[in-house]
């Protein structure tokens, strides 16, 4: 069928009844919405208990040898009020069973874990009355448990096209031994993006309860403005630097079939939410796209005269830190000076034998390690065309009266990386988002 649209629902949007109606509301208001990809009930409120959390604590008794039929009960529970409160005709007494034995038999973390969501969407499934598939048996995993796209399409997309209505448990799949295994946390994402894929969709619509991304992290920046249009690289860019909201391997799947994805608001449909897409002609509405940054970084600084006409000297700095296991983040140098951007975490315990294999290796002048930097990215794909860019940005650090200790612009243009003294982060953040958004306000 044209125009399929899929749609994925997290958990804060299936907590409860209440919230189970207002899916109901959204899928059936539009017939092109057919396929709908679940999480397990979420918290309802702050201080509540996930579903799936509640489901990992009940197997570790289990596989401790304790009994675990008060944490079970507490799961049944949360299943049965939303059955109850929806007034439909459906008992889980079999697979609450089915599942409490699996959990004796230690079936699997995984296995337990994915519970919530299989049941979740059985209840959603009946409530609308739409097919459920299970995806033990289409999404798969290879011997390494790596997610493998081409035999999930070869085994899902028929199976989607059998159905005109269906509703797909997000977070899991299977291993080739046909064993349960989960995605990683918040992985109902992944799931929406390859079933999007499969079923050849014109969008994702992905769920959740915000209305989009924001310009930047609103535990900074009061009340941010959301973001129109985004692109995958641009997202990338931001995910990266610790922007959350989307599942970081949510976006191969569907990046990889030209589809956009849509985040909406289960409580507010109303909203347009945010598009993320492979390509736009729309410029952003203010030169940049959106800041994201993070603490905890170091810089290990290297000086040494004519370091720039000494063949291999960086690679020798990069093999240190090759052997020692540790990715580096950015590199930015001078004609005698070498610095290189390493996550402070990484360093942990190997910070001497670093110091020792480079001063033997290289003979550097000076050498040393800071730490407590944080990294800001202002990213934009209009920033390459918006003469000043750089002028502007570092012209409210300055007035802010922060410190650039680092800066590196990638070639593309897409972002510009600053590293500042971790105190200064929320200062720096602020500092940006009122000089590129705040004057262009409406
Ligand atoms: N329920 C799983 C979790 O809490 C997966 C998801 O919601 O996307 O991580």
């Amino acid at each position: 069928m044209e125009n399929t649209k899929v749609v994925k629902f997290g958990g804060s949007s299936l907590a409860d009844a209440g919230q189970f109606r207002k899916v109901a509301d959204i899928v059936l208001s539009d017939p092109a919405r057919r396929f709908v990809v679940a999480s397990a009930p979420g918290k309802r409120f702050s201080g509540d208990t996930k579903v799936t959390d509640m489901l990992y604590n009940c197997y570790d008794l289990a596989v401790k040898g304790e009994s675990f039929d008060k944490a079970f009960e507490a799961i049944e529970e949360r299943f049965n009020s939303i059955i109850n409160e929806l007034g439909i005709e459906l008992s889980l007494a079999d697979e609450f069973a089915n599942i409490k034995n699996a959990f004796a038999h230690r079936a699997g973390r995984d296995y337990a874990a994915s519970r919530g969501e299989y049941l979740n969407s059985i209840v959603l499934a009946k409530f609308l009355g739409f097919d459920f598939i299970d995806p033990a048996g289409y999404i798969r995993f290879d011997e390494k448990g790596a997610f493998d796209l081409e035999t999930t399409r070869s085994l899902l997309a028929p199976k989607l096209a059998s159905s005109a209505h269906a509703v797909i448990p997000g977070f899991y799949g299977s291993m080739p031994n046909d064993t349960i295994k989960t995605f990683s946390r918040g992985g109902s994402d992944v799931t929406g993006s390859i079933v999007a894929n499969a079923a050849n969709a014109v969008i994702y619509e992905n769920w959740t309860d915000v209305s989009g991304f924001l310009i930047c992290d609103p535990r900074v920046v009061d009340n941010p403005k959301p973001i129109t249009t985004i692109t995958y690289r641009e997202l990338r860019e931001l995910a990266y630097m610790g922007a959350g909201v989307l599942h970081e391997d949510a976006i191969f799947p569907v990046r990889k079939a030209g589809i956009p994805i849509n985040i909406k608001n289960t409580n507010h449909p109303e909203d347009r939410g945010t598009f993320i897409v492979a390509e736009t002609a729309e410029t952003s509405q203010y030169t940049i796209t959106g800041i994201a940054g993070k603490k905890g970084f170091s810089v290990i600084q290297i000086e040494k005269d004519m370091m720039n006409a000494e063949v291999g000297f960086g690679r020798n700095v990069l093999r240190v830190l090759e052997k020692n296991g540790l990715c580096f983040e950015h590199m930015p140098s001078g004609i005698d000076t070498m610095s290189v951007v390493v996550n402070s975490e990484s360093l942990i315990g190997k910070e001497k034998a670093i110091i020792d294999e480079i001063n033997f290796r290289c003979h550097p002048d000076k050498l040393e390690i800071e730490n407590n930097l944080a990294l800001i990215a202002v990213v934009g794909r209009s920033m390459r065309k918006a003469r000043g860019t750089a002028g502007r940005l570092f012209s409210a650090l300055a007035h802010a009266r922060v410190n650039v200790k680092m800066i590196d612009q990638g070639s593309s243009e897409l972002n510009i990386i600053i590293g500042v003294e971790e105190e200064d982060f929320e200062t720096a953040t602020r500092a940006i988002y009122d000089m590129f958004v705040l004057p262009q306000e409406k």
